[in-house]
């Protein structure tokens, strides 16, 4: 009987354990991607992505024979009809992490064995199941050195081979068209703007790797703190739909440590604190949601999103350069530096004393790189609320740092058109890209500071320090 691949975050075809069994396993294989409670649940700027990464998936399928059937529905449900039609005797996939996808998973599999059939799991996500890496206690890691330090003495198994040719079943079931999915129905920015930023696919995602490691690795200790400048990965946006395995994003790495690249083991390292994110995830899922210390529940954080500054926070007006930049690159491009996360995610919660969970939806929404784990990390660790945070006193100085990461202010330049005489493309395509009733144009003056870094810090470091932890 054939078998049920259901696709999610790992629209690949290499390095896929789950598909590669499937195709060995002599059985007809009935891809299957579901656009279930989990998928209606992203925020507008992913689902977006999402759709065109399905899209690069069914032709590539396609393109081996094969096809992937598009349902609509809650999982389990959608499953168990697909089941019904095919006569498929197992359901296959990738295992996922967080939170949703994990509630979602249990009930889908607990559902599918009732019935009888073959429902597993199969690893691939991660390069280290977070189950499998535990303290010498047998508990968890909170902090990442030495979680770094642990996965270190293991080895990152090898990529799998790309199956050759994935048997057909006699009849295809039906499936939706994926334009009548409407995935990019939320963006209420132009698609085509951001759609000039993004690189779709496996192929695409294949070469992005391949560039950077013959082109970025060797500076990238240096250039990777460095806004303006191209010098990481940008793999992210991949890793995220699993259009590659991170597992295949390490082993070049390693290659090119042994070829003496300087910047390889930095990013390694980077690597691992992906890893890192989904190990705390999957143990304390709550780090998603709510305050992952449970004493910063007293911290008295703002969570009022009608406020004047979140909105300035939101649509780049704060007055200060490096947020601004930050916040129109991200309205833009759908990514943003990881430097400029840090700042903008410090200036809503420290200067602005507003709760992480406004930005960590904000950029739920905007991020084409949106990672359910990674972005929950950044934000608690930016806020000091989460474990292995920065401590709250170190307040970033968004104006110091400018000095220091962008000193001829090449990123400011790119992403703030007020002030300029010729702004360049892309500090006017956010004007194209914003919603009218913002009322922002390239001509207004630039507004001066809605909080102050001098009065913002003082004022961070006196609630805090009134706290009563
Ligand atoms: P590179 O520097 O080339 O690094 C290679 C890969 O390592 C990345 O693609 C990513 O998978 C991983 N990585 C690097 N830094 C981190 C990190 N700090 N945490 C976890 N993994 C990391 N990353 C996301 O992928 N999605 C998010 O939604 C997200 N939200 C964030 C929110 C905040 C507030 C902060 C501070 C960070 C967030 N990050 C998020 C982490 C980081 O900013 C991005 O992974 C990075 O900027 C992606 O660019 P790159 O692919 O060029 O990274």
């Amino acid at each position: 009987s054939p078998i049920l691949l259901w696709f999610r975050r790992d629209l690949r075809l290499s390095d896929h354990p789950a598909l590669r069994e499937a195709s060995h396993s002599g059985r007809p294989v009935i891809p299957v991607f579901l656009h279930d409670e989990v998928v209606e649940a992203q925020g507008a700027c992913p689902k977006w992505r999402l759709g065109l990464g399905v899209g690069a998936l069914a032709d590539a399928l396609g393109a081996k024979g094969s096809r992937l059937i598009l349902r609509r529905g809650g999982a389990l449900a959608t499953l168990r009809a697909l089941v019904a039609e095919t006569g498929a005797g197992a359901v296959w996939w990738t295992r996922a992490y967080d939170p949703d996808a994990l509630t979602r998973d249990k009930a889908v599999k607990a559902g599918l064995k009732e019935d009888g059939l073959d429902a597993r799991s199969f690893e691939g996500h991660l390069m280290h199941e977070p189950f499998a890496v535990e303290t010498k206690q047998g508990g968890f890691y909170k902090v990442y050195t030495p979680f770094r330090r642990a996965v270190a003495q293991r080895s990152v198994a090898t990529p799998v081979s790309t199956p050759g040719r994935i048997l057909a079943p006699d009849a295809w079931p039906r499936s939706d068209r994926l334009e009548d999915w409407e995935l990019g129905a939320a963006m209420n920015r132009g698609a085509e703007i951001v759609g000039q930023y993004v690189n779709v696919g496996e192929q695409a995602a294949q070469g992005r790797l391949a560039a950077f490691i013959a082109h970025r690795i060797d500076g990238y200790g240096e250039a990777r703190d460095l806004p303006a400048v191209e010098g990481t990965s940008r793999l992210s946006e991949n890793l995220t739909y699993g259009e590659i395995s991170v597992r295949t994003c390490w082993h070049a790495g390693v290659r090119a440590l042994e070829e003496g690249k300087r910047g390889a083991e930095t990013f390694l390292k980077e690597l691992i604190w992906r890893d890192f994110a989904y190990h705390l995830v999957y143990h304390t899922p709550h780090i998603t949601a709510s305050n992952w210390r449970e004493d910063w529940d007293r911290f008295p954080w703002n969570e009022d999103e009608r406020r004047a500054e979140v909105k300035a926070w939101k649509r780049g007006r704060t007055g200060i350069p490096f947020v601004d930049a930050a916040m129109r690159e991200m309205y833009v491009t759908g990514t943003m530096h990881n430097r400029a996360r840090m700042i903008a995610a410090s200036y809503l919660t420290k200067h602005l004393l507003t709760h992480w969970r406004v930005g960590l939806k904000w950029f739920e929404n905007c991020l084409i790189d949106w990672d359910p784990a990674s972005n929950a990390l950044g934000w608690q660790w930016s806020a000091g609320s989460g474990p292995d945070a920065t401590p709250y006193f170190r307040v970033f100085n968004p104006v110091t740092q400018l000095d220091r990461f962008d000193k001829e202010r090449a990123y400011v330049t790119r992403w703030i058109a007020e002030g300029q005489r010729n702004p360049p493309k892309e500090a006017l395509q956010y004007f194209d890209a914003i919603p009218r009733s913002w009322n922002m144009s390239p001509d207004d003056a630039y507004p001066e500071p809605v909080v102050s870094p001098q009065e913002g810090r003082q004022r961070a470091l006196e609630v805090y320090g009134n706290r009563d932890f």
